[in-house]
């Protein structure tokens, strides 16, 4: 039995104590008596790990090297590059790229990952490759996988019977990219099709919608609509949006109505679309966030993701989560000091219900003992500061843990620091 003395438990300010036994959370209070280990954490802040619910693993770091970059930093450039480079795709290379991503975002205190596996491929050559993936490493991570068909539902042949041999293989949610298909017809029954093929095979939708700056894109319309037909709104995450962004406050007050009956989630990806998002604007620039604010005023799940890394999308990214609610909650104006507050929940439980894994996460007797310990002392503290991560817990065991930073050489001034 290990209990954890001294800590500020995010969302539960009264418990400083979390007793840990046979991988779970025993209790959460105070004066919990004795223990085999007692570990005092000063008073720091203890937060569910970090979840990133939409990365791309397949491609992860294939910007990387000479003549990979992005020239136009557009979404369709790197559409373009991806296709004529998966030609020479090996399980081999996914898994070692895939690898080194997993190991960049559990290093930094994520434990929950949903990633985007590009279907449109013969061999499906990255689902054969995560799939692999997400069993071996799941004492480590939590792996999710969409069938996700990058080059198009309809615009890519076979792309159809690939997805549904995806989801027999056991993906989790089936993915789409309306935006991309060739008119408004085919990206209506390309959305039409996945929520039927979700449906049969009773996974998740997670859509990459209107993910660009047309105000007159209307796939997040349709998609709504779909699934209140189906009630299947909560199973529904609808990522990126952008475009929503453009639209006309009459439209978009129309469309929080119909947000707010479905109970459909949304994912924005800050950095990513802050890189990609404004490239045919003059000036102003549009930040490439979806109504982040006012879609989480009307009671709707949002969660921030860092989407890409490294890849040719977009060039930087080290999978950071406090890097992306940083740039999001600055680019949202979501910074009133009560939103600071619990802006948190943007990268950690919102993550988590869109994952729909609820039942293990959460700081509760009970549930399995996953956390991450910050340098900080409260959430205010911790973003402001953008506190890092100094410990990342699964099951009751350190995945790390390490000292907070000290200076080898420094002034007297700064020893009060
Ligand atoms: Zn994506």
């Amino acid at each position: 039995m290990k209990k954890f003395i001294n800590a500020t438990i995010y969302g539960n300010p009264d418990s400083h104590e979390i007793l840990v036994e046979n991988n779970q959370f025993k209790v959460i209070g105070n004066d919990l008596g004795d223990a085999d280990e007692v570990i005092d954490l000063g008073g720091r802040l203890v937060l569910p790990p970090y979840v990133d619910p939409h990365l791309h693993l397949d491609y992860i770091f294939s910007g990387l090297g000479e003549g990979n970059a992005n020239i136009s930093g557009t979404l369709f450039e790197g559409i373009q590059r991806w296709s004529d480079n998966k030609k020479t795709l090996t399980e081999e290379l996914v898994r070692e790229r895939a690898m080194k991503g997993i190991q960049k975002e559990v290093s930094k205190g994520v434990q929950f990952i949903r990633t985007h596996v590009d279907i449109t491929d013969p061999n499906l050559t990255g689902m054969k490759a995560l799939i692999k993936l997400r069993e071996e490493l799941k004492s480590i991570v939590t792996l999710q996988l969409v069938a996700f068909p990058q080059e198009g539902f309809f615009r890519y042949k076979g792309a159809e019977e690939l997805m549904e041999k995806a989801l027999e293989m056991g993906a989790d949610a089936a993915g789409g990219i309306p935006h991309f298909e060739i008119s408004y017809e085919h990206g209506v029954e390309s959305l039409r099709r996945i929520v039927d093929l979700a449906i049969k095979y009773d996974v998740m939708i997670d859509i990459h919608c209107d993910e660009n700056d047309d105000p007159n894109s209307r796939f997040l319309e349709v998609l709504n609509a779909l699934v209140t037909e189906k009630e299947y709104g909560e199973y529904t995450t609808a990522s990126h949006t952008t475009s929503f962004a453009s639209v006309e406050n009459s439209y978009a007050n129309k469309m929080m109505g119909l947000f707010k009956e479905s109970k459909i989630n949304f994912i924005s990806c800050p950095t990513e679309n802050a890189h990609l998002q404004g490239r045919g604007d003059t000036y102003p620039k549009r930040r490439g966030l979806t109504r982040v604010k006012e879609l989480l005023a009307n009671g709707n799940n949002v969660a921030f993701a860092q989407d890409s890394i490294a890849d040719y999308w977009y060039p930087l990214g080290n999978g950071n989560m406090m890097n992306i609610l940083d740039n999001g909650i600055h680019l949202a104006h979501y910074t009133h000091i009560d939103e600071i507050n619990k802006a948190f929940d943007l990268i950690t439980y919102n993550g988590a219900n869109i994952m729909r894994v609820n039942e293990e996460y959460g700081i509760e007797a009970g549930k399995p003992a996953n956390f991450i310990v910050l340098d900080a002392t409260d959430a205010y503290e911790a973003i402001r500061e953008r506190a890092e991560v100094l410990a990342s817990v699964r099951n009751g065991e350190y995945l790390f843990k390490r000292a907070p930073r000290v200076n080898e050489i420094e002034i007297d001034f700064l020893k009060e620091l």
